[in-house]
């Protein structure tokens, strides 16, 4: 068995820790003679799973008494659409569009209400984060949207827009539980686990208690009211329950790595080792703002289309994959998220220079 190093913005790289676990209690779960995957979300062996899983993520991410967390389905996608239709009570929202799930989710609100677009950074490809700290925001506005980490553009917000005491929402699917957070300065925080947690197929929605109401949007359907959700602690239908459980593993292996605080200092560690790179090669170069720069998707090109190919083929050749960048961005793109380890990016800078010498 050979495992590659793979950079893939998601869905990416699990730790191999976890996959051997789950591999060990794929036929038999801890003596049940069936595996997770087989039992019913009822059971009391899976009650233990997903309580044990909500608790474990508590306490990693030290979320206050007054929120709850949600597992639910329909990737980060579909709370571009649960947002609004929940949180839209005056039909106003402001949007910082910082790349396209930012676009999307902007859009996806137009239908339901007055979606602002208060800033941008469309106009230089995203490669930077505005000025968020004094923004025109609405009046009525019933909260501020971001997108936290921008996974395509390797954009990160490092200050917090200031939303004038208006409820900010982010998406954080890319950058979830990279570092610490202090989840009471946020309404919502959500992110599809598929970048940097588990499988694909589970979102999760941390969500302070005064947000879940019934007065949503006339027509919204049951399935996508957290209400629902919250009140049938995330088992008001059949949940993601195999994904669930893989995502619990991880929590247990983050617990294990020392917590969000060690996370920080290894994801900072593993970035610069790259970053420090790119900012001394003659062949290859970031496209981001440095001070925007994200831990966890790290773009770069050498400015030439072919030699960007023939870097992806070759690399991929020296067992580092799915370094081509976003298709509607070109160039390439290195995901280093939590599980990929210090010596996957080693090999990567070591590739580089390599590639360099042969074709500069
Ligand atoms: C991948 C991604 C999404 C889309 O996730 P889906 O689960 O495919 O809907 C949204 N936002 C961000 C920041 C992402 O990285």
């Amino acid at each position: 068995m050979a495992r590659i190093y793979n950079f893939s913005a998601g869905p990416a790289v699990l730790p191999e820790e976890v996959l051997r676990e789950a591999a060990e209690e794929m036929l038999d779960y801890k003596g049940c003679g069936m595996s997770v995957m087989e039992m019913s979300h009822r059971s009391k062996v899976y009650e233990t799973i997903i309580k044990e899983a909500e608790a474990d993520l508590r306490e990693l991410m030290n979320i206050p008494d007054n929120y709850k967390v949600l597992f639910l389905q329909g990737g980060a996608s579909q709370q571009f659409a649960m947002i609004p239709m929940n949180l839209m009570k005056n039909k106003v929202a402001d949007y910082i569009v910082t790349g396209q799930w930012a676009k999307k989710a902007y859009q996806e609100a137009a239908k339901y209400g007055k979606a602002n677009k208060i800033a941008s950074s469309e106009d230089e490809t995203f490669s930077y984060i505005p000025d968020c700290s004094d923004l025109p925001v609405s009046e009525d506005a019933d909260y501020v949207y971001i997108c936290e980490n921008n996974t395509i553009y390797g954009t990160k917000f490092k200050e917090l827009p200031n939303t004038k005491g208006k409820t900010l929402v982010a998406d954080v699917s890319s950058c979830f539980l990279s570092e610490p957070v202090d989840v009471s300065k946020y309404g919502i925080i959500y992110g599809g686990v598929q970048k940097n947690i588990g499988p694909a197929g589970v979102v999760i929605v941390i969500i302070r208690e005064d947000l879940i109401t019934e007065d949503v949007l006339p027509g919204t359907p049951t399935i996508l009211q957290y209400k629902i959700h919250a009140d049938n602690d995330s088992l008001y239908n059949t949940p993601p329950a195999y994904g669930i459980y893989i995502c619990g593993k991880v929590f247990k292996w983050l617990k294990k790595q020392g917590g969000l605080e060690a996370m920080k200092v290894h994801n900072e560690e593993k970035a610069a080792i790259l970053y420090d790179f790119l900012d001394s090669s003659k062949l290859f170069k970031g496209t981001v703002r440095k001070e925007d720069r994200s831990l966890m998707n790290v773009p770069f090109i050498t400015g030439n289309d072919d030699l960007d190919a023939k870097f992806v083929k070759e690399a991929k050749e020296a067992g580092l994959e799915n370094l081509k960048g976003h298709r509607s961005v070109g160039g390439m793109r290195a995901s280093i998220y939590n599980a990929m380890p210090r010596e996957g990016v080693v090999k990567l800078v070591e590739f580089m220079k390599k590639f360099e010498e042969e074709n500069c």
